[in-house]
């Protein structure tokens, strides 16, 4: 959740919004581009965004009931909710996806704002949120890019065609994934079915029976 979400993004396709991810986790986190392994969004938010957009993480309970985070973009701050934050050190994997969905925001929405007049941000947050067509919705994009930090295509490929070679089922694969990158079962079934359903069946059938 963030007050940017009626902000008309850029347009980026998926396959844009994984490369952003990825340069991103290659300038901060190169290791994590190699191994299957937890993303570690404490890092990523209370260091590497403060080093790479000076934004700092303010822990804050005074944040609206239905709020766990907040990306304010003018004022440089991510406010998160303590009780939220505390959840996700203990490695809740709801709040894991909201950080890093917040962090999407700071990576790729803040440098657009900064580059806009005020007026003009103050106008399209006017906007009808259902005006908005998909690939320029900012939480359409948080919520890919999200999934793209956690669970990096040039890892969960790899990792997935092994599982696939064993003949493991689409259910033991989304758990598998789900417990690697201590993801939610729904951010590993959403990430699994974009990166391979848009593979060929063909291909899908051939991992499994080589
Ligand atoms: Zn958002």
């Amino acid at each position: 959740m963030t007050d940017l979400h009626t902000f008309v993004a850029k347009g980026r396709s998926k396959r844009q919004i994984e490369r952003i991810c990825e340069s991103y986790l290659t300038l901060t986190m190169p290791h994590f581009l190699k191994i299957p392994g937890p993303l570690d969004p404490e890092a990523l938010l209370d260091i590497f965004l403060y080093r790479t957009h000076g934004f700092i993480l303010v822990l804050d309970d005074d944040l609206d009931e239905a709020i766990e985070a907040q990306t304010d973009p003018f004022g440089g701050v991510i406010r998160f909710r303590q009780t939220s934050w505390d959840a996700m050190c203990r490695g809740t994997r709801r709040v894991r996806f909201t950080a890093t969905h917040e962090a999407y925001h700071v990576i790729d929405h803040v440098p657009q704002l900064m580059g806009r007049d005020l007026q003009r941000v103050a106008a399209q947050l006017e906007l009808n949120r259902c005006e908005v067509p998909i690939y320029q919705d900012p939480e359409w994009q948080a919520n890919h890019g999200a999934g793209c930090l956690l669970m990096p295509q040039t890892t969960l490929i790899p990792f997935v065609r092994r599982l696939m070679r064993k003949h493991a089922s689409d259910l033991e694969i989304v758990n598998e994934i789900a417990d690697v990158y201590e993801v939610s079962i729904s951010a590993a079934t959403t990430r699994f079915n974009k990166v391979f359903d848009t593979r060929s069946e063909t291909e899908r059938k051939t991992a499994r029976q080589s």
